[in-house]
């Protein structure tokens, strides 16, 4: 590695890999130091595979635009380079009176967003569809779908390669410091520690951004930076309910996630959840006593499964900027230059629909540094 190189890209998820990708195209030295052993083992292989609308974020956010133009962007990349993707539409379900009224917001705040193609549907309309949900009313999106995640990880570090993006792995960023207008990275590796030079900073890492962000001297409780965990859950159910249900089916959501849901996988496996409780640090294990807050959460639409075909299966880790009491938080993606740092950009909170946005987000960054 030379000593000194244009661009350094923290983190190989979906948003370092889409971002390397999307700035390497007319710069020379664009390196992506990744901790792990290679791409996409953290967040990025660790969610529900959905291709988000963009119904529930405010109007005017980055999480509303990067997703209804991400969406748009993901849809159009599967099918042009045969990555698995199925637009098979979801319905969002609400049980009582209250619910029902949340949903007709929620109709609201998608059109505002300009999900054009929302339908707000009676009791009998939801049978009609899915004769095995239970729902007093319900919210089709159709454009709401499943993909290959790993796919679109795999292509997109084929793509950043091909542009001359230089991947190192097994290297983690564990210092950065300001020197003559650029900044001094310290990595470590399993050689040892050593540092580069980079006039452009990419922290792109994930669960660690916050992190990332104080190491470059960024006052992390002042700019609201610091991240909540958030782990989501998920149970896979008996082969023998394969069929029963043929959209993605989401309840009216808990405070910080979208609610246990019911989605298929692009190879047919049914999966429930997740679920969404703030930890203190990073732990992948599925508690197996969560089943019967699983099942009491999804019976009520879903009366046809029974406890027993449960089966914990695998969790990931929301990287929050909100904590559990407060409101809304968008996502963060700014480059510091006005804080006194030029050419480091953060992008901070990039948690669902991260991975619906990430082309869109690639492209808002290579933007920013045009
Ligand atoms: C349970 C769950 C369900 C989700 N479902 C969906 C969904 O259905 N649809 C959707 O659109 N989004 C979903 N998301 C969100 C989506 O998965 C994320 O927004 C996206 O994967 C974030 O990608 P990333 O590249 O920012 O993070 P990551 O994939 O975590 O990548 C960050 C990388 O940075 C590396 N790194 C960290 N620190 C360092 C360091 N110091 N040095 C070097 N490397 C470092 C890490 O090893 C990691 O590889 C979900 C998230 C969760 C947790």
């Amino acid at each position: 590695m030379p000593a000194e190189i244009d661009v350094a890209v923290i983190g190989a998820g979906v948003i370092g890999l889409a971002t390397a990708g999307e700035i390497a195209q007319g710069r020379d030295e664009v390196f992506v130091f990744e901790k792990n052993r290679t791409f996409g083992l953290e967040t990025s292989s660790r969610n529900s595979e959905v291709i988000h609308a963009g119904i529930y974020y405010p109007e005017g956010s980055l999480k509303a635009k990067l997703c209804i133009e991400g969406k748009n962007m993901l849809y159009e990349l599967c099918g042009k380079h045969n990555i698995g993707c199925r637009k098979l539409s979801k319905i969002i379900v609400a049980e009582d009176q209250n619910e029902v009224t949340w949903l007709e917001g929620l109709y609201e705040q998608g059109t505002k967003n300009g999900v054009n193609d929302l339908a707000l549907l009676s009791r009998t309309e939801v049978k009609k569809l899915e004769p095995n949900i239970e729902a007093t009313a319900g919210l089709l999106s159709p454009s709401s779908g499943i993909f290959d995640s790993h796919g679109l990880l795999k292509f997109l570090y084929g793509q950043a390669r091909e542009r001359g993006t230089q991947f190192v792995f097994g290297t983690e960023v564990i210092g950065i410091e300001r020197t003559g207008g650029k900044y001094r990275i310290q990595i470590r590796d399993r050689d040892g520690i050593s540092d580069v030079v980079a006039g452009v900073i990419l922290n792109c890492a994930g669960l660690n951004s916050d992190r990332i962000a104080q190491l470059a001297g960024i006052d992390i409780a002042k700019t609201g930076y610091r991240l909540h965990y958030c782990k989501g859950e998920y149970f896979s159910l008996d082969s023998k309910y394969r069929n029963m249900v043929s959209r993605l089916i989401y309840p009216a959501p808990e405070q910080a996630g979208h609610g246990i849901h019911w989605r298929q996988t692009l190879d047919g496996r049914v999966l429930l959840g997740p679920s969404a409780h703030y930890v203190e640090g990073i732990d992948y294990a599925v508690d197996e006593t969560h089943k019967q807050y699983f099942y009491d959460s999804t019976k009520r639409f879903l009366r046809f499964i029974e406890l027993e075909d449960l089966v914990p299966e695998s969790a990931g880790i929301r990287p929050k900027l909100q904590g559990p009491e407060d409101d809304f938080r968008d996502f963060v993606i700014t480059h510091e230059e006005k804080a006194g740092f030029p050419g480091l950009i953060n992008l901070i909170g990039i948690e669902s629909p991260g991975l619906t946005a990430a082309l869109a987000i690639a492209r808002y960054v290579g933007r920013m540094m045009s």
